[in-house]
């Protein structure tokens, strides 16, 4: 029998019936749609409370991130969404998206969802160096490392207790980390043909759906 294939994550195809959302205000929401269908999963916009209600799990794209957070409010999804996310909603925020999970951010004055455990900085590789790539390896993604784009990124400058770090370039710099159903990085992979990221999080999507379902081991009085 052949071994397990390395690539493992990338080409499991999302259960069926599991609805993944991608916050569709501003930003590079298309590419994720994109990427999220070439897996197989059930992929949607999502600008209303009412389509909001119907995902397991939800992308917050690159973009910019004070916009993102305005939009939010005036679209009145900012305290659904942290509710649903405090009820067990797994969230993927890249760039702009880790920016608006994270619950410090060094020069941004409220963050805005606040409900993830990590300092970010805001354009932290500055102006001279606004876009990069860079090969890494990132925790759980199996096949080698991951050709990842950095477009006036955020890093991640600290870490909470209950935060895995999945990912850091050669300095250190933290990229990618994970708190439960929460996932932070600090690049694009809605912007390579490389799905692996995207896979990661269908797992953690049908995961947490899978877990919701079970029956309870002991009813609670
Ligand atoms: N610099 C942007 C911000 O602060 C993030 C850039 C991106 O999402 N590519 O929101």
């Amino acid at each position: 029998m052949p071994r397990a294939s390395r690539i493992a994550v990338a080409t499991t195809p999302a259960p069926a019936d599991v609805r993944v959302g991608v916050l569709a205000l501003q930003g590079d929401f298309a590419e994720h749609l994109v990427a999220l269908r070439a897996l197989g999963a059930d992929a949607v916009e999502v600008r209303t409370l009412d389509q909001l209600r119907t995902v397991d799990g939800l992308v917050i794209p690159g973009g910019e991130s004070t916009t993102i957070a305005r939009l939010l409010i005036a679209f009145d999804l900012l305290e659904p969404l942290r509710d649903l996310i405090a009820g067990g909603l797994p969230v993927w925020g890249t760039c702009a998206g880790a920016i608006l999970l994270a619950k410090r951010v060094t020069n941004l004055d409220r963050p805005p969802l606040a409900v993830m455990d990590i300092t970010v900085e805001r354009n932290a590789f500055g102006r001279q160096v606004d876009s990069f790539e860079a090969d890494l390896d990132i925790a759980g993604i199996e096949g080698g490392p991951l050709c990842a784009v950095f477009i006036r990124a955020p890093i991640i400058r600290r870490a909470g207790r209950g935060v895995d770090v999945l990912a850091s370039l050669e300095d250190g710099t933290i990229v990618a980390a994970r708190e439960g159903r929460l996932l932070a990085t600090s690049f694009h992979p809605e912007l390579t043909d490389d799905r692996r990221m995207h896979g990661l999080f269908l797992q953690m999507v049908a995961e947490a759906k899978a877990a919701s379902a079970a029956p309870r081991p002991r009813a609670r009085r």
